[in-house]
């Protein structure tokens, strides 16, 4: 069976086209500048040449209608017709309570995402027009529904309401809705695989750690707390995004620096979190860098992102009641040796012990603790893109 990923932005378009026997790419590509000049789309079919389409692409339908085009093209194609397009699974930001997990779409579940809009007016729309276009243009392929929100939907109550007024809640659905889930699902079931143990015997502490970074405590395969909440916004101090601060702050920026509403939150999103402390960058290789040289707010910068994630770990690992393994995966998790020596040094109390030269790697699967440590530590590559397929597989 071969499924075709699409993640949608607002000028963006990614895909993946799998097949799941193999569970191999056969080909992916992504889609820029949708709508403005200088549109232009990379395809990669697997074993050939990358290429360049570069047109005027108005909307993500003029995108899909090359991308499909493409895929079946005798020279640079993967397929031969479109009937090896079984089924597609769509990645959706925000499923709010709607959904606790994928879902096939029908009328009914279209009505339900426009539902969802309110409560991520950034990211839904996009994934909405992406699911349209590909009704129009298969409308005989059945499509499925990816949230990031999904698998959070276990979380207790407890762990998912905040100490505001409730009828805000039960008025706006303002609550904790965590992010990220299909990557936390992915590698909490991909860590219990390497272990050879059944996830339902496991506690696990999943860091995905990119731009976008958040913690999830996996007690038997099941999300029971996460740091991102109602938005992305909350939790861990990421590339540009503050993570947790004190709430005081903003009427004090609006009232200090005379701001609007719109500014702090840009403040807030897009020039806080490490780029905000280091001044330097909001990427990890940059901030290493200047920290090794001697940058003394480089430094700061590494030391609060890392002390951040070690709370939550020892947040996480109190509230499941003990931890039995921790996986880092994204871009930061997976491929700095640095931040996640930083991360485990001083948690050896809770049985937390990595091998210094295990842990040199980048990119791969691999278990970094010692053999001795009682809480495995493993490196895990994220891949979305697969979790949605194997979802799409199972409902199309
Ligand atoms: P997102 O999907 O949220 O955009 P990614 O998971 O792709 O983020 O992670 C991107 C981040 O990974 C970059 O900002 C960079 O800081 C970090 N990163 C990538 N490679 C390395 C590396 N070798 N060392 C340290 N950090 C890295």
């Amino acid at each position: 069976m071969n499924i075709l990923v699409i993640n949608c932005g607002s000028s963006s378009l990614k895909y993946q086209l799998i097949d799941m026997n193999e569970e191999k790419v056969l080909a992916k590509g992504l889609s820029e500048r949708i709508g403005i000049e200088g549109s232009r789309i990379k395809h990669t079919t697997t074993g050939k040449k990358e290429i360049i389409i570069e047109k005027p692409m108005s909307d993500h339908k003029e995108v899909l209608e090359i991308v499909l085009s493409t895929l079946v093209d005798s020279e640079h194609g993967a397929i031969k017709s479109m009937d090896e397009i079984n089924a597609v699974g769509h990645r959706v930001v925000h499923g709010g309570e709607k959904f606790a997990n994928s879902v096939k779409i029908d009328d009914e579940v279209m009505k339900a995402l426009n539902e969802c809009i309110d409560l991520a007016p950034l990211h839904n729309p996009p994934n909405i027009m992406g699911i349209e276009a590909c009704k129009e243009l298969m409308p005989d392929t059945p499509m499925v529904g990816v949230f990031d929100t999904a698998f959070h939907q276990t979380m207790p109550k407890d762990n998912y309401i905040y100490p505001l007024p409730y009828e805000l809640y039960e008025k706006y659905g303002i609550r904790k809705y965590g992010f990220h889930g299909t990557s936390h699902k992915y590698v909490s079931l991909k860590a219990a695989e390497i272990l050879e143990r059944d996830i339902k015997d496991l506690n696990i502490i999943t860091c995905h750690l990119g731009n976008g970074a958040s913690i999830c405590a996996v007690e038997k395969g099941r999300s029971v707390d996460t740091s991102m909440g109602f938005t992305p916004l909350e939790g861990l101090a990421m590339g540009t995004r503050t993570g947790n601060i004190d709430p005081a702050i903003i009427p004090f920026l609006v009232d200090k620096e005379n701001l609007s509403m719109e500014e702090v939150n840009n403040l807030l999103n897009k020039k806080s979190g490490v780029l905000g402390i280091s001044g330097v960058s909001s990427d990890f290789r940059d901030i290493e860098e200047e920290a090794e040289k001697g940058n003394e707010r480089a430094k700061l910068a590494l030391d609060v992102f890392v002390n951040r994630v070690k709370k939550y770990i020892g947040a996480y690992t109190t509230l499941m009641g003990g931890v039995d393994a921790i996986v880092f995966t994204a871009g930061i998790g997976e491929n700095s040796a640095e931040i996640r020596e930083m991360v485990c040094n001083g948690l050896e109390s809770l049985g937390i012990k990595l091998d210094e030269e295990k842990n040199n790697v980048r990119g791969k699967e691999a278990l970094v603790s010692q053999d001795d440590s009682k809480v495995k530590v493993l490196v895990i590559p994220t891949n979305e893109e697969l979790m949605i397929a194997k979802d799409t597989e199972e409902l199309a």
